[in-house]
């Protein structure tokens, strides 16, 4: 967020949870929500279930990476892969009535394995993207394998501008 738009940004913040829960609810995407909760918007609030009535007069805060000074293109970037903007085979079949969730099965490796954005960010074995996590090899270094808040640390740690000059790197692997 640049200071010089004059945004008072914590009007914004508060503004923003309310719409975002109202589009939630009314959309009703249960697993999109589910995966945006779970993995990329919890720093929009401190704590989980920020959208629950009790917890609503507390203070919701923006995105760490909202704050940082963050290449546009990069931050696109980012921002797709947090709010289902990709390619991946869960959105491309999201859908595809035909094909259960369980079996959107990755199309890079035979894992036999869903391909999430967990998946793609942190597991999949595929050379491309092998070869862009040593890249970005420090990004990695401090996620902890079998963590069940993987993708979010990755996500949320320090680094905003590396993560999402990872992000753009990766999204653009799936540009086909
Ligand atoms: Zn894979």
């Amino acid at each position: 967020m640049r200071t010089q738009n004059n945004i008072h940004v914590g009007e914004f913040e508060t503004v923003l949870r309310e719409h975002i829960i109202l589009d939630w609810r009314a959309a009703q995407l249960p697993r999109q929500m589910h995966t945006y909760n779970t993995h990329f918007g919890t720093p929009l609030g401190s704590e989980s279930g920020w959208w629950d009535e009790e917890k609503r007069n507390k203070k919701p805060v923006l995105p760490h990476y909202l704050r940082q000074d963050i290449p546009h293109k990069a931050l696109r970037s980012l921002s797709c892969l947090r709010l289902s903007g990709h390619k991946f085979q869960v959105q491309i079949q999201r859908y595809n009535q035909g094909v259960p969730y369980e079996q959107i099965f990755c199309d890079r490796c035979t894992l036999n394995t869903v391909q999430d954005e967990a998946h793609v960010i942190l597991d999949c074995p595929d050379a491309q993207l092998v070869s862009l996590r040593n890249q970005f090899q420090h990004l990695f270094e401090a996620i902890p394998a079998g963590s069940t808040t993987r993708l979010r640390d990755f996500i949320n740690q320090t680094d905003a501008v590396g993560v999402a000059d990872f992000a753009d790197k990766c999204l653009a692997l799936f540009d086909h």
